[in-house]
């Protein structure tokens, strides 16, 4: 056509600049550091940042229960003597403890095997240390004994600490009388495995099979009540032997404690609100399948969202098992009760082989590689070790379940305002483009010079993509399945949505050029500068009005609950509108940028072409909303 190379080159760094969104990767960091501010005032500290986008399509939350699902503020409310002697912690336990010898011995053990201490503070006793082992001192306090004289009388020789995997805790003690005495804390099957002697009302005497069934029963009966059970039990240290290495076996069975450990109000609700957005929740747990069991019961966690129940494995159905065994393993269990943390590894690994995305809690050291391989590891911020943080994507700073599921519902909105600030910005820069190129196929001057194209990517459509990206949750945010994880953010239904918009929005672009280089000519320095401007201004005016649309692809941007719910799209506008004014009076603006001031004929000229394309899109979604009556729900 005989163009200069010079026009050339300007031609081509135009339609480079119309095809890149400059605005992207600055709205995309900003939106997901707002999303981890507004978790972290929620609680939820996310340490990677594209933690945020993961949370919002978490398929399976495995949880802790201890802490997590409950409040991990144990009361001991029973303790069981064997064969069949019941005391209740709350009324009793101080007359029993002085008529009784081996109640007294109970409390006694549960007092000095602990490394717990209670303080006086404003709310009264606290505990510092492990709240189970808490609970056993305020019982002891309960019962009238003195613990700090009780250790000071019975000096420590010797201990092998609480540790998940023994299940159990010794103490070596010298007795006032001078001989040295082992107490031994644990999960019941722990302790009666290693016991060979039995304390009763009648004096001690050998375990017998019917001894061991009286002490399991009283077990399951606590258990069955949701009470984390631990038993109790003695031995002698013989002359010689070494107080600083307590026995593993020969003891003598003392009792049961069964301790209660409310639920978390809102656990029960976080459950459900999983349950509706299609997240399976999994807990896992040290404590005994039998408590476990009624704990899930009484969270809902006992059936499925449809109905279907769910399993409780104990960690031995699970020793052995190989790939396929562990992935029917996780299949319709809902609680892993005495596990450890290796077997919490296997289960995230056999979820992920069947495409799960999992977020997995942990607070101990052991749990870091479990931590580590889900997709989302979430730390305790009280209980949690420093290891379990610093393995984490996420610490939730109250240890509370429901706080992750809040976690979960925001990474959900803000995966949802990333895909409308990309539509916002996808659609403007293909605007962009074919106002450009059809200009230039038709052989019309160019319509935008470099610089004004820059100016819209890089000012005035940043704001309003910020302010999508703050857009407030969509009414059904936690009430759908999770997107799946294999699909593509750029869609081919994304797409097209894109290619459609923005063609309308150049369409009136290049209408108003059209009319301008009618009305003002087409020469340079006479006239061109005017249709320009014209083009300029009905795409920028365009493209505010345009990120209205993009709020929702099928809610009209006038119903109510929409077209107030986010103050930031106003401001935004606001502000683009006054820049955009600026731009067209301020003389030294106008001499960058090569735009003239104008007239009111321009101005209405470019308020039609510009509030067309909402006008355009709504109807669009009136018809859509039309055609999918039923489905509107679920988008
Ligand atoms: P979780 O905290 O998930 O319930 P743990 O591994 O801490 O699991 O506890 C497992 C079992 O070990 C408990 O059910 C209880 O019987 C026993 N246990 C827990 N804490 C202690 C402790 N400090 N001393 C002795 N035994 C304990
Ligand atoms: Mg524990």
């Amino acid at each position: 056509r005989g163009v200069p190379l010079l026009r050339m080159l300007e031609t081509g760094i135009s339609l480079a600049i119309a095809a890149v969104p400059e605005g992207l990767p600055a709205v995309a960091t900003m939106t997901l550091a707002l999303g981890m501010q507004r978790m972290a005032r929620m609680r939820a500290l996310v340490r990677r940042l594209p933690a945020v986008e993961t949370l919002g399509s978490t398929t399976v939350i495995c949880t802790d229960k201890t802490g997590t699902l409950t409040k991990n503020e144990m009361a001991a409310q029973m303790i069981a003597l064997p064969p069949d002697r019941w005391i209740n912690v709350g009324d009793d336990l101080k007359q029993k403890m002085i008529e009784e010898p081996d109640v007294a011995l109970a409390v006694r053990i549960g007092a000095l095997c602990n490394d717990a201490r209670l303080e006086t503070r404003d709310a009264g006793r606290v505990v510092i240390g492990d709240p189970t082992e808490g609970a056993l001192l305020l019982a002891a306090e309960h019962a009238g004994l003195d613990v700090d004289r009780l250790h000071q009388e019975h000096p420590r020789l010797g201990e092998i600490p609480f540790d998940s995997r023994l299940m159990r805790m010794v103490t070596t003690h010298r007795e006032p009388s001078g001989k040295a005495v082992s107490y031994v804390k644990g999960a019941p099957r722990a302790v009666l495995d290693r016991s060979d002697h039995m304390a009763g009302a009648g004096g001690i005497r050998p375990m017998d099979e019917a001894g061991r069934a009286a002490i399991r029963a009283a077990n399951e009966r606590m258990a069955s009540q949701a009470l984390r059970v631990l038993a109790l039990a003695y031995r002698d240290l013989n002359e010689g032997e070494d107080p600083a290495q307590p026995p593993d076996g020969g003891l003598t069975f003392v009792g049961l404690v069964g301790m209660i450990d409310p639920l978390r109000e809102e656990a029960k609700e976080a459950i459900a609100i999983c349950r509706s957005a299609g997240i399976r929740t999994i807990m896992i747990t040290g404590d005994q399948m039998a408590t476990a069991k009624e704990i899930s019961v009484q969270l809902g966690l006992h059936e499925d969202a449809e109905g279907r129940p769910q399993r409780t494995l104990h960690a031995s159905d699970l020793d052995g098992l190989d790939e396929a065994g562990w992935s029917d393993a996780v299949r319709e269990t809902s609680v892993f009760a005495r596990v450890t943390p290796e077997h919490k590894l296997r289960i995230v690994e056999a979820l992920q082989r069947q495409g799960q995305i999992v977020a997995m809690t942990g607070d101990g050291v052991n749990d870091s590689p479990a931590l580590k391989k889900a997709e989302i590891g979430v730390a305790m911020g009280i209980m949690g070790t420093e290891v379990a943080k610093e393995a984490a994507d996420m610490v939730i700073t109250d240890d509370n379940f429901a706080t992750i599921v809040k976690a979960v519902e925001q990474g959900r909105i803000i995966y949802a305002n990333i895909l409308k600030f990309i539509h916002f910005l996808f659609s403007c820069n293909f605007a962009e483009i074919v106002t450009v190129f059809v200009a230039i196929m038709v052989g019309w001057p160019l319509p935008l010079v470099p610089l004004q194209i820059l100016w819209l990517n890089l000012v005035t459509d940043v704001f309003p993509a910020l302010a999508l990206a703050v857009e407030p949750a969509e009414p059904h945010t936690m009430r759908r399945p999770p997107r799946d994880p294999n699909e593509q953010l750029l869609s081919r239904e994304f797409l097209s949505l894109v290619f459609w918009q923005g063609s309308v929005i150049a369409a009136l672009t290049l209408l108003a050029y059209w009319i301008g280089l009618e009305w003002y000519g087409r020469e340079e320095g006479n006239g061109l500068e005017h249709a320009q401007t014209l083009a300029f201004m009905t795409l920028a005016l365009s493209q505010i009005f345009h990120s209205f649309n993009a709020r929702s692809r099928t809610r009209s941007i006038f119903s109510r609950g929409t077209i107030w719910s986010n103050p930031w799209i106003w401001a935004a506008a606001l502000v683009c509108f006054g820049l955009q004014t600026l731009v067209v009076t301020v003389p030294l603006l106008r001499k960058v940028l090569g735009t003239v001031v104008p007239t009111m004929q321009d101005f209405l000229l470019v308020t039609v072409c510009a509030v067309a394309p909402v006008a355009i899109v709504e109807v669009v979604k009136w018809f859509w909303r039309r055609a999918h009556r039923d489905a509107a729900e679920a988008v």
